[in-house]
Order: structure tokens, then sequence, then C-alpha cells
């Protein structure tokens, strides 16, 4: 039987070593089942003891393997190694107390790092504050144009375990990862990597904007053949500089304008590539026209350029490029437009939780009626109502931290009429939603991009999203 800690160096045999796996969970369940299928001792800690938990505990104890539910705050006798859930924090007692035995504590990402077979398939690797799922299926779709093996995995529904232990064979994979997952996953180094962008987010969780910057750079740890910045973020660049990568491996920067040497960008409306082109300094690939990006708001084109250099990074031709752009479609809520009625282009971006993301889309449209409101988590509105004023016809602002867009409306947009519903109920939408038609004229665009979290009225984003384009297209009925 196994004795001490698992370390990083360490050829694994998980016979007999003792694990602890914090959390059940969509991590945790899965984890533990591997490494007990591998003869581990795993112990699962939980903090919740509820009817769903116990049901979870008792299909695990059935395995033989054992659960503690109700105290995820001691680390159990004779652990080695602990295997944590992403969302737990850092400062948590069991981390405490493990760091103190000189434990390592891996993620759900750094286990499957660890437990991907001696021939699996390479990681291409997304993080950012902003765009990570559609640039991630993006990628995805490219690579499969290319005639590719793969699938868009990680912080995006297919768990990473799954898609590294199950029987599908890839030649490549397009993860997504977030901060925290970053956070717990020392050891993963990827084919290419890139960080889209980096904006104040999760700061409670991190501790302090550096730590979660530190996080998100680990991302391009160890790359082998591209690390992808964006030109227009400085702080993504930076931290390019600051990683420890294989050598030879090399900087590609994406921007909307005109790309330098070693960059992807934009000239006359076609994507261009200036990094893996044979003589960058003369030659130009071109890879896709605009138009081909769906949606083309410009930060999603600036995700089809990302996407495109990791595959490029890869070694896919230019016309799979094009042909995987074609292919894709957003997920839902992510700029979708709805209907138009009236002349007035209605569009869901539900998924604008925070307010980069929100000011991302505000600067898609050039006469806007915004609905905004819900949680705030903590965010300040005074740059993205600065940034946005000048397209803005008007406002309308439900949920429960609506007060302080509305201040900065009228620190920054003091002529901008702004309807404040005064509502946290679910069933406002239906009135926002009349109450921003009767602001718009023709030519407009009503934006939903609330730039809070939608906890406070509805269950999640995509019902904020479904209640938006019901209400939509109860307009579309009343005025038909
Ligand atoms: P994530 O997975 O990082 O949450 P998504 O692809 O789901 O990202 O997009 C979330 C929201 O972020 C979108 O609805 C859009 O408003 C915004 N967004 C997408 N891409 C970008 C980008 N490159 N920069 C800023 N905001 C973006």
């Amino acid at each position: 039987m196994g004795s001490g800690k698992v370390t990083s160096s360490e050829h694994l045999d998980w016979q007999g070593r003792h694990v602890t796996v914090a959390g059940l969970g969509v991590s945790g369940i899965p984890a533990a089942k591997a490494l007990h299928a591998r003869g581990a001792h795993v112990t699962v800690v939980n903090d919740g003891d509820d009817a769903r938990a116990r049901e979870q505990a008792a299909a695990l104890e059935a395995l033989g393997i054992t659960v503690r539910l109700g105290d995820g705050a001691t680390l159990p006798e004779g652990a080695e190694l602990v295997v944590t859930a992403p969302g737990w924090k850092p400062d948590k007692p069991l981390f405490t107390a493990a760091r103190e035995a000189g434990l390592e504590i891996w993620g759900d990402v750094e286990l499957a790092w660890r437990l991907r077979g001696p021939v699996a398939a390479p990681w291409l690797a997304i993080t950012g504050t902003n765009g990570k799922t559609t640039t991630t299926q993006m990628l995805a779709s490219i690579l499969k144009a290319a005639g590719l093996r793969t699938a868009a995995v990680g912080n995006i529904g297919v768990s990473l375990l799954d898609a590294v232990l199950g029987d599908e064979q890839y030649d490549v994979l397009a993860v997504e990862l977030s901060s925290y997952q970053l956070h717990w996953a020392p050891s993963l180094r990827a084919h290419s990597a890139a960080v889209l962008n980096l904006a104040p987010d999760h700061l409670d969780w991190h501790g302090s904007m550096e730590a979660y910057a530190a996080d998100k750079g680990r991302i391009y740890e160890g790359n082998r053949v591209a690390c992808v910045y964006n030109v227009a973020d400085k702080a993504t660049e930076d931290l390019v500089r600051e990683a420890d990568v294989e050598e030879g491996c090399r900087a590609i920067g994406f921007t909307l304008g005109t790309p330098g040497p070693s960059q992807l960008g934009v000239v006359e409306g076609i994507l261009v590539d200036r990094a893996f082109v044979e003589d960058r300094h003369k030659n130009a690939q071109e890879l896709a026209e605009v138009s081909d990006v769906n949606p083309p708001a410009p930060h999603n084109i600036a995700n089809a350029l990302a996407a495109a250099a990791l595959a490029r990074a890869f070694g896919v031709p230019a016309r799979a490029v094009r042909d995987g752009l074609r292919d894709f479609t957003p997920d839902a809520h992510r700029i979708s437009h709805v209907a138009d009625v009236d002349s007035v282009a209605y569009v869901d971006d539900s998924k604008a939780t925070n307010t980069h993301a929100a000011q991302a889309s505000l600067a898609a449209y050039e006469s806007i009626v915004w609905i905004a409101g819900g949680l705030a988590k903590g965010a300040t509105f005074d740059e993205l109502v600065a940034k946005s004023a000048k397209r803005l016809r008007g406002v309308v602002l439900i949920g429960q931290d609506r007060a302080l867009i509305r201040e900065a409306l009228a620190r920054h947009a003091p002529e901008v009429p702004v309807v404040d519903l005064d509502r946290t109920d679910t069933g406002a939408m239906p009135a926002a939603v009349q109450e921003a038609s009767r602001l718009a004229v023709a030519g407009d665009t009503v934006l939903l991009a609330p730039a809070c979290a939608s906890m406070d009225m509805f269950a999640n984003y995509n019902k904020r999203g479904e209640a938006f384009a019901e209400a939509v297209r109860g307009l579309a009925g009343a005025g038909a």
C-alpha cells in the first residue's frame, strides 16, 4: 500500500492511495468513481447534508467509497492527496490543513490531466473573463471542419474527465477553462492556449485582481506552440510575457485592426493570418470574411480570431477556419436576434451577466434601448455607462441593484430617458419590453444585456432570456 503524499513527479499508481475528494457534485462524483476504480481509498467530504446529498452518498457508498456529509472542513485521517471541486474557495480550512500536511490539491482539470492516457489528445485551451464558451465552440467547429476528431469540453457541459477517460478517440480537444479550474491545475501543459480578455470578476473568490490574473495566466504555462493574446487587452499580453513556456513557443496576437507580423486581424472585412504563414513579414493568408462570423459583432469577431489562431497553431488549413466559422451557431441568449417588431430589432444577450460583457454587447449596435439590471455582484457601472452613453436611445431598469445603474446614468448620460420599473418579480419582463418598445424608434435595437446576474428575479440567465423572448413575441402578436 502506498503511504505518504502524492506528489507531482511521482508515477501514479493509485492502488491503496488515500485520496480525499472535496465536494459531491458534477466534478466530485466522477472523480471519486475514477479514483476508486483505480484502486484508491476514496473519502468524499461534503459541506451539505440534504436529501440529495444523501442520495448521492448512498450511491457512492454502494461502490465502496466513504462519504462524510455535513463536514467539508476537516481533513480525513491519512489523506495523501485532495481532489477538489473547482468552485471551493482556496481559504477553506480543509485546504489549510492539506497545505500544512504538505499535500497537493488538485481540481477536476488537474485530475483529468493526470489521468489521461499516454497517447492522449493535445489540449487547445481557452480562458478569459468573457467569450470562453463561444470561442471554445467556434474552435471545435473549425477543428471538425478540418476533419479532426474533437470535442468542446471543460467548463462547458462535457467534463474533461469524461472526455479523457471515455471510449471516444480524439485528435485534439477544445478546452474551456475557468479561473477556478486553472487555480487548481498546477501541472496542466496545453499545446497552445488563449486568454481572451481580463476584467474584474470573481474577485471575492480569488482575493484580488492580481490573484485572478495570475490564475488565468496559468493557462500559458508550458505551452508548446502558441500563446494567443488579445492585442487590445494589454493584461493578456503581460501574462504571456510572464509565462514559462517551451522553447520555440510563440506569442500570437489577435486584433480587430490590421495585423502585424505574428498576429491575426482584420483587413477590409477579411479575417487574415500574419502568424502562421511563410515569411510573415511580407505575407498574409486570408481566412474568412467578417460576414462568416455569427453574429458579426466586434467582440465576436475577436472570439473568431482567437479560435482561428489556436486552430492555425494546430496546423489547420485556412479553408477549414472559414467552413468552421460558417457552421457555427452560438448558444442561446448570446446576442440572439429574437424578432423585428415595427422595424425595431429585439436582441437577447441575457448571458451578459457582468459589465465587461454588456459593454461588448452595447458596442455592437448604433442606437439602443437597453434593458439592464439584476444582481450587480459588487460591480460599478460608471465606465460601462460612460463608454456606451452615445449609443443609448433610452434605458429600462429592472432588478434588485438597478439604482446603481440609474445613478451611473445620472452621472454620465443625464439626457438619456430612463424608465425605472421598480420591480424584482419574475413577471416584470413583459412590462420592461413594453416600456422599451415605447422608447424605441424605427432602426433601433432593444437589447437585453443586463450587466448583472439574474438570480434576484429568475432561476438563471436562460430563464431571463426566455422571458424576454416570450415578451417580445407577445409584443409582436399584439402589433400584428
Ligand atoms: P463565457 O463562457 O466566458 O461566459 P460566453 O461565450 O458564454 O462567455 O459569452 C458570455 C457573454 O459575454 C456574451 O453574452 C457576450 O455578452 C459577452 N462576450 C462574448 N465574447 C466576448 C468578448 N470577446 N469580449 C467581451 N464580451 C464578450
